[in-house]
C-alpha cells in the first residue's frame, strides 16, 4: 500500500489530492541484478578511445596479456580462448570443440543454467541425460557418483555443471563433484560453467581437474556484456582432435594458430579487450583471494537481512541450506506477494534495480546480486531501499533486516583476513 505523504493531523494541503509521493531515485542507479553488473569507471574509460590497427603491436600485446591473465583467473596452465559472444556462446564453444553428434552427456541439475547448457547440446545433436536436482539444493555428489558407477561402459562423455546457478542462487561444491567422479573412476570430461562464480569465489580449474571452464565478461569480471572465455585442459584438447561437432568459428585449433586475427576468427573486439585488460587489472590489484573474501562479506550482509525479513512469513530463501547459498547472488521466494510490485517500487522510488525471478521462479522470486564491482555501501543501499519498499508496500517482514546486515558487516570487519 502506498502511503499518502500528507499527515492526517492537518499538515499542508496537497496541490492535488492523492498526489504520488516524490521518488528519491535521482542519482546513480544501483544495478543490483546478477548480470550485467556494475562496470567500473576505469574500465569504461579504457574503452573510450579510437580504434587501432588490428595488426599493430599494442593490440597484439593486449590480446596476449588478456589470454595469459585469464589463465590466472581460471587458475589453469591450460589454453584460454576469448569469444565475441555472451555466455551462451561459450557454452556452444565448449561442446562443439570436444564432442561429437550422438555423444552422451550428463547434466547435473541445480536450477536453470546447467539445463540450459544441456538444451543447447541437444540442439547440437548430443544425447542429453539430466541427473534430476532440486532448485532449492546443491547437486548431491553421492548421486553423481552412483550414476557414474552405473555407467560401467563409460558411455557418458561429458558432465556439465554450474558452480553458481544464478537463477536458484545455489552454489555447487565443485571439488566434491570432482571427488565423486574420481571415486567412480569415470573418464568423462568435466565441464564447469563459472559464469556467475569466476571472479566471485574460489575457482581452481587445475586443482579440481576441470577439463573445460566457461565464463563471461559481465558478471564477476566487471566488464560490459559481449565477451566470453573458455579454458581447456590437455584432456579436453585431446578430445578436441577427434570431436565431430567442430565448426570454424568456435574452433580451438584455428584459434591456437599464432596470428592474432585467428584468435578471434576475424577482427578483434578491440575496445572490449582494452576494457577487459583494465577490469582484470582491477581484479589482480585487489588480489583474487581478497575479491573472494569481499564477496563473502557482502553476501553475509545480504543473507543476514533476508533471514530477518523472512521472519514475517511473506518471503524466504530459495536455497534451504545456508552453506549452499551463493556468495554472488541471493534468490528470495515471495509466497506472500507479487515480486514485481517490489521491483517496480525500488526502481521507481529509490533507483535500485533488483533482479527478477527467472525460469521456474518467474513471478515467484526476486534476486539481489552482490557480484563483481560491489562494495559495502552499495549493498547496504540496496538492502535499505528493499526494506523500505517492503514496509511501505505493507508486506509483513521481520523488523531489523538492515540492522542485521550491519551486524554481519561488523562481524566481517572483526575477523582478520
Ligand atoms: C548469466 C549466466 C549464463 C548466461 O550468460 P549469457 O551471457 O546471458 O549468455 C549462463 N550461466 C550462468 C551461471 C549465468 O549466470
Amino acid at each position: 500500500m502506498y502511503q499518502d505523504h500528507v499527515s492526517k493531523s492537518g499538515g499542508p494541503a496537497p496541490a492535488r489530492p492523492k498526489a504520488a509521493p516524490v521518488p528519491l531515485a535521482r542519482g546513480r542507479e544501483f544495478l543490483s541484478i546478477p548480470g550485467p553488473t556494475n562496470v567500473p569507471d576505469v574500465v569504461l574509460q579504457a574503452m573510450h578511445r579510437p580504434a587501432v590497427d588490428i595488426y599493430a603491436d599494442e593490440l597484439l600485446a593486449t590480446t596476449g596479456h588478456c589470454l595469459e591473465t585469464l589463465k590466472a583467473v581460471f587458475r589453469t596452465e591450460g589454453s584460454t580462448y576469448i569469444y565475441i559472444a555472451n555466455g551462451h556462446g561459450a557454452w556452444e564453444a565448449a561442446l562443439t570443440n570436444t564432442l561429437s553428434r550422438g555423444d552422451h552427456v550428463l547434466v547435473l541439475e541445480s536450477g536453470r543454467f546447467a539445463r540450459g547448457w544441456g538444451d543447447q547440446g541437444e540442439f547440437l545433436g548430443l544425447t542429453i541425460e539430466v541427473l534430476p536436482g532440486d532448485w532449492r539444493k546443491a547437486v548431491d555428489p553421492a548421486a553423481v557418483e552412483a550414476r557414474l558407477k552405473a555407467d560401467t561402459l563409460h558411455t557418458i562423455k561429458a558432465i556439465l555443471v554450474v558452480q553458481i546457478d544464478t537463477a536458484s542462487g545455489v552454489v555447487n561444491d565443485i571439488p566434491a563433484i570432482r571427488a565423486a567422479i574420481d571415486a567412480a573412476g569415470h573418464p568423462a570430461l568435466f565441464m564447469v560453467d563459472g559464469i556467475a562464480s569466476v571472479g566471485c569465489m574460489e575457482y581452481e580449474m587445475d586443482r579440481w581437474a576441470i577439463d573445460v571452464s566457461v565464463t563471461c565478461s559481465q558478471k564477476g569480471l566487471m566488464m560490459t556484456p559481449g565477451l566470453s572465455f573458455v579454458a581447456a585442459s590437455p584432456k579436453a584438447k585431446a578430445a578436441h582432435r577427434t570431436a565431430g561437432l567442430r565448426t570454424a568459428y568456435w574452433d580451438w585449433s584455428a584459434r591456437d594458430l599464432p596470428e592474432n586475427y585467428r584468435k578471434f576468427c576475424g577482427t578483434a573486439p578491440e575496445h572490449m579487450l582494452f576494457g577487459l585488460e583494465a577490469s582484470l587489472g582491477l581484479l589482480f590489484e585487489e588480489g583474487l583471494e581478497r575479491v573472494w573474501a569481499r564477496h563473502l562479506g557482502l553476501a553475509s550482509a545480504v543473507q543476514a537481512a533476508v533471514a530477518v525479513w523472512a521472519e514475517g512469513g511473506a518471503l524466504e530463501f530459495n536455497v534451504l541450506a545456508p552453506a549452499e547459498r551463493s556468495p554472488a547472488v541471493t534468490t528470495i521466494l515471495t509466497p506472500g506477494f507479487d515480486p514485481q510490485r517490489l521491483r517496480d517500487f525500488t526502481r521507481h522510488n529509490a533507483g535500485v534495480v533488483l533482479g527478477s525471478g527467472i525460469g521456474d521462479l518467474t513471478g515467484r522470486a526476486f534476486r539481489i546480486a552482490h557480484m563483481g564491482y560491489a562494495n559495502a555501501p552499495m549493498v547496504l543501499g540496496t538492502l535499505g531501499a528493499t526494506e523500505v519498499a517492503l514496509k511501505t508496500l505493507g508486506i509483513p517482514i521481520g523488523d531489523g533486516g538492515v540492522q542485521a546486515a550491519l551486524t554481519a558487516l561488523q562481524r566481517h570487519f572483526g575477523t582478520p583476513a
